[in-house]
């Protein structure tokens, strides 16, 4: 059996050829072959729910390196941090919704800044006047962290899907302050101004609020699938923000380390392209020479204008018969 690992060599192979590629000879190759390259490189850009491969997991430990605060915050202005019941009491949990809403928003940006002129991308994220969140099925938000139109039924699966757990150290810290400003950019768990019993002026401010005390370890597991490797890439840059980005709060941004700054904890399998097939497991710097191969890859790849809108294909769809049609015709 060969010692050689494949995911490694396909990712030097992709950063080497996007590298080495002249946009004014690509773009007038034959389109067959810009085509080949960009699904072998840079995106599949068929969303089809039954494409598997590569499928890849990436997990380890999440680690706060501030203070992480309750309450709505983000860019997404979601509850990012929650409680839950384990063990002697209440340890914190980061929302999986949150993550996934957090890892959307620079993927929606970057594709607003490429694609702004397609109003569907333009207005994607955005609430439509039924009140249904309308989400374009083309941009990148769509493509790599799925997407569903209430209206048309139409809908992707994610190709990448963030899941975290409850940190078992993590140390909830309750705290009372006062101040003569009223309080801004955190969401206070309760306040109190207090007036002059005369004047009826305000004096001060008495708020509590929570945060999670920096050091507690959350589990978090990645999933990319059906993804090449600019997407890999285009993924895991979006997370690095996502994880600056996580608990906001008193004024500074709350922080995760992840797999940049400490790789040490993670561990990444892949299956290319079978699950018989040998699963291939990378860690340590190894692991660091990946995740800089694959976003670097997506870097150049934007600088090269090489991402294209995403296209859902349900043709092979059609193939397939629904329950109703099954039972009317037999199981033949
Ligand atoms: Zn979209």
């Amino acid at each position: 059996m060969s010692s050689e690992k494949h995911f490694i060599i396909y990712l030097t192979e992709a950063a080497e050829r996007i590298h080495g590629l002249d946009p004014a000879f690509f773009f007038a190759s034959p389109k067959e072959d810009q085509e080949s390259f960009i699904h072998t490189y840079v995106q599949h850009r068929e969303l089809d729910a039954r494409n598997w491969f590569p499928f890849i997991r990436l997990d380890g430990l999440l680690v706060n390196t501030s203070r992480l605060h309750f309450g709505n915050g983000g860019p997404a202005n979601r509850s990012i941090i929650k409680k839950a019941i384990y063990d002697d009491g209440y340890r914190p949990l980061i929302s999986d919704n949150a993550i996934a809403g957090m890892f959307r928003i620079p993927l929606q940006t970057t594709s607003r800044e490429m694609w702004g002129d397609d109003p569907d991308v333009s207005e994607c994220g955005y609430f439509t006047e039924r009140g249904h969140k309308f989400q374009c099925l083309k941009c990148l938000g769509c493509g790599l962290a799925g997407a569903m139109n209430p209206d048309t039924g139409e809908n992707a699966v994610h190709k990448v899907n963030a899941v975290t757990g409850v940190s078992a150290d993590g140390e909830i810290i309750d705290e009372y302050r006062n101040s003569l400003e009223p309080r801004t950019g955190t969401i206070p768990k309760w306040d109190f101004v207090a007036p002059d019993k005369k004047t009826n002026e305000k004096l001060a401010t008495f708020w509590q609020s929570e945060y999670v005390a920096p050091g507690a370890h959350f589990p978090v597991t990645v999933i990319f699938r059906d993804v090449a490797a600019v997407e890999l890439g285009l993924a895991l840059t979006a997370f690095d923000v996502s994880w600056k980005n996580i608990g906001l709060g008193s004024h500074k941004n709350g922080r995760l380390q992840g797999w940049n700054e400490d790789p040490g904890s993670f561990t990444m399998h892949v299956w290319m392209d079978s699950w018989l097939r040998d699963e291939e497991v990378y860690r340590g710097a190894e692991l660091t020479h990946i995740i800089d191969l694959a976003k670097r890859s997506a870097y150049e790849a934007r600088q090269k204008k090489l991402l294209t809108k995403y296209n859902l294909d349900t043709s092979r769809l059609r193939g397939v018969k629904t329950g109703k049609e099954r039972a009317e015709k037999g199981s033949g």
